[in-house]
């Protein structure tokens, strides 16, 4: 049954505000990551208890059509049976050993062959473990300390790379964060988004010291921006003119705007591609891998070090190889891109005849609805948008059933298990949503 707008919300949500309250003893702002908390846009996070497809269900009974997707990595959906069984079939077999398993091979060979930048790969735990491990990898191949970033990309939490960085950060105004040393932070440089000219600035002014460029080929965490004609090409030529390497991370990106990630989708090719998410299926994984001999100045070939107690865990390599057979079937990318263009002609559509101002931005199944009027290329443009008016939308959407993150700098992922019926019922409430 599609979600109408009215009828969805049956249950006040009391009993997720009684956990809010516990948890707020017990943890931090009450969440586990800050990116959950409802701070940007009022009101409090809801807990869920269970999902299966394209909706989930919060402890109130209420049912959402579910546009978070555990913020990008269930691309199939909620709990999606062959995934289920391979987790369920492996834990049964142990949950880890500390050893090397098989799974670990076909995980990273089914890797290796859609990625043809990464000949050799290691398994980490988690998208922020996979970027500064790149980075400790490009500062030892290199010999240099500088890294650059571009402002509004979000490369996880490592000290390095909080400079001026998207997602939370932005969300939450905490612009440098403390506990990030200043000699640290005097280490990343920063330039902004799509400006090939900026680049071109920073390398020429302190290309020597510089080991790489880290980028979201497709950024996704100051709300979705394309790169721009060009911008990843030339960034690759810039760098590596400077004797640099260039860092791609497509934590977000990867299996998403494409199999072969942005790397296939744009013809680019990375020296270091990390990755997170979809490898992972749902469970915590990360991964990062490039050439054979880069990769063999990791420990222990190589004397750049970096381990992991649960890297490779069996039940995260399951359930990733399991999730990236099902997308290698025929069709999958050319459906996600039919519904996801469906959503955005919708939401554009319901922009038009209400009368707000609206910027869709989106590559494949990842999409924002910026509340400006403006194309939104960057950080500067994005932050632009109305916020405010992003959470009235935001509040409205949720309590008509359809769960969207709750910051405007934050992507929407569709899934494979959206049906068009699912989106029609996005767009009537959000068409309800947008009228005053
Ligand atoms: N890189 C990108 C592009 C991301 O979007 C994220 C998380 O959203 C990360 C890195 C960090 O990944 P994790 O949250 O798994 O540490």
């Amino acid at each position: 049954m599609p979600v109408t707008p009215k009828e969805t919300l049956r249950a006040p949500r009391k009993r997720s505000h009684e956990m809010m309250e516990q948890a707020r003893r017990l943890m931090p702002g009450g969440v586990n990551s800050p990116v959950r908390a409802f701070d940007a846009v009022g009101g409090e996070p809801v807990f869920m208890a269970r999902g299966r497809g394209s909706r989930v269900w919060d402890v109130d009974g209420n049912e959402y059509l579910d546009y978070i997707g555990s913020w990008g990595p269930l691309i199939l959906g909620h709990a999606p049976a062959a995934v289920v069984a391979a987790i369920e079939r492996t834990a049964r077999e142990g949950t880890s050993f500390g050893a090397p398993t098989p799974l670990e091979i076909e995980l990273a060979r089914l890797v290796t062959r859609i990625f043809p930048s990464i000949e050799r790969i290691r398994m980490v735990n988690s998208g922020t473990e996979a970027t500064l491990s790149a980075l400790r990898l490009a500062r030892g191949a290199t010999g240099r300390d500088l890294i650059v970033k571009a402002e509004g990309c979000y490369h996880g939490h490592a000290d390095a790379l909080l400079v001026k960085a998207g997602s939370g950060v932005v969300t939450l105004g905490i612009p440098g964060s403390p506990g990030v040393t200043e000699a640290v932070a005097a280490q990343t440089l920063t330039v902004p988004y799509n400006d090939i000219a900026a680049l071109e600035r920073v390398f020429s002014g302190r290309g020597r010291e510089i080991a790489c460029l880290i980028l979201e080929p497709v950024a996704g965490n100051m709300g979705v921006v394309a790169p721009a004609q060009g911008y990843l090409a030339a960034a690759r030529d810039i760098t590596h003119r400077h004797g640099g390497l260039l860092i791609l991370d497509e934590v977000m990106t990867g299996f998403r705007v494409a199999l072969g990630g942005a790397q296939e989708r744009f013809g680019v090719r990375a020296d270091i591609t990390t990755l997170g998410k979809i490898i992972g299926g749902g469970l915590p994984v990360g991964a990062y891998g490039g050439a054979s001999d880069l990769m063999g100045k990791m420990a222990p070939e190589g004397a750049i070090y970096q381990a992991g107690t649960l890297s490779g865990n069996p039940l995260a390599m399951a359930a990733g190889i399991e999730t990236i057979r099902q997308l290698m079937q025929p069709g999958v990318y050319e459906a996600l891109e039919r519904v996801s263009a469906r959503l955005e002609a919708g939401l554009a559509a319901a922009a038009a005849k209400t009368g707000a101002a609206m910027t869709i931005n989106r590559v494949g199944s990842m999409m924002t609805a910026f509340f400006t009027p403006d194309p939104v290329t960057d950080f500067a443009s994005a932050l632009k948008s109305d916020t405010r008016k992003h959470a009235a939308f935001f509040n409205r959407m949720l309590n008509a059933g359809v769960s969207l993150a709750p910051s405007q700098f934050e992507a929407l992922f569709v899934s494979c298990a959206h049906t068009d019926a699912d989106v029609d019922a996005t767009i009537a409430a959000a068409h309800a949503a947008l009228t005053d």
